[in-house]
């Protein structure tokens, strides 16, 4: 029987930790603080970022909300990132997705200094992933390795297949199994039998928002599976659930599985508070002794 990698249960024990570390911050002067931005009032981004906001006060991470009308423009966002990238009491500055369409998104998380990308969504973040030169990782990458390395010790060598070709999810977590000297294989949609590449897999990541996408005989005997799909359907009896990317119940036969909810879900927030914790320790060490 599949090993279920309980994610909330290690997100709890993260949180533990990015609070011993922020109150070491508060010991050395550093007050943690995490800036949110909001525009408009998208019904599921409200409910992120009001977790994001909790999970911050958990932890004692002070956290500054910005919620912005609709019709915001985009040269004022502009100006409010720029005064948060110059103020010293902000550590991390996430900007929730998606923005109003007549905001240019990239030209928006552009503009956020790289050092407080705690969504490592910055080139420069991005190129340093590419290049494992450190920066900022994008959270639901760095908590899915974490999960990974809950079951796995040493990567090198394991064949891992990426489902989804994402700048959030796909590309950034076949970067960090890259880095690991696993042997990646990233796909998409108009990949070519990819039960066939799926089946070889050591190492499954499957990021395509599908529901039931993959199947038990897409999945080796003792392969490791990490479902980070979330898919809101409705039942006959009209009861909305989260469903994931993977038909889980097929898949005993594997080695480990992560639930959804409760695998990806809970971790993509415990590292966005260890991202701010990170960039906020950063800043003590880049200040004169
Ligand atoms: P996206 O829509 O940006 O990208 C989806 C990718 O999957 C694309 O590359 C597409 O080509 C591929 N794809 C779609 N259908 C496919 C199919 N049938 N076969 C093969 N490839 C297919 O999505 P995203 O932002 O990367 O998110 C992916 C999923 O992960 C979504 O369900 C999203 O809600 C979820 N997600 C979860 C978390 C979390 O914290 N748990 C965080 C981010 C995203």
């Amino acid at each position: 029987m599949a090993e279920r990698i309980d994610g909330k249960a290690m997100a709890r024990a993260m949180l533990a930790e990015t609070t011993a570390a922020v109150a070491d911050l508060e010991a050395r002067g550093i007050s943690p603080a995490l800036a949110v931005v909001l525009v408009g009032a998208d019904p599921a981004s409200e409910v992120y970022v009001g977790r994001k906001v909790r999970e911050c006060e958990k932890a004692g991470i002070r956290s500054i909300e910005h919620r912005l009308a609709a019709d915001t423009d985009e040269d004022a966002l502009i100006a409010l990132i720029d005064e948060m990238n110059v103020d010293g009491a902000i550590h991390g500055i996430l900007i929730q997705l998606p923005l109003p369409a007549h905001i240019n998104a990239s030209r928006v998380l552009d503009r956020i200094t790289p050092g407080k990308d705690v969504d490592g969504f910055h080139p420069v973040n991005v190129g340093r992933l590419s290049t494992g030169t450190g920066g900022l990782v994008p959270c639901t990458p760095l908590g899915i390795m974490k999960l990974l390395d809950s079951v796995i010790e040493d990567y090198r060598g394991l064949d891992a297949v990426v489902i989804g070709k994402s700048n959030i999810v796909g590309k950034p977590v076949a970067m960090l199994l890259l880095e690991r000297e696993a042997t990646v294989t990233v796909t998409h949609i108009e990949t070519k039998g990819l039960p066939d590449i799926a089946r070889k897999a050591d190492i499954i990541v499957a990021a395509a928002g599908a529901p039931h996408l993959v199947r038990g005989y897409w999945v080796k005997e003792g392969a490791v599976v990490i479902d980070v799909g979330i898919t809101r359907v409705t039942d006959h009896d009209g009861h909305t659930k989260i469903v994931g990317d993977c038909a889980t119940h097929e898949l005993e036969h594997a080695r480990a599985v992560t639930p959804v909810p409760g695998g990806v879900g809970p971790m993509t927030i415990a590292c966005l508070l260890a991202n701010t914790v990170s960039a906020a320790r950063a800043t003590l060490e880049s200040e004169p002794a």
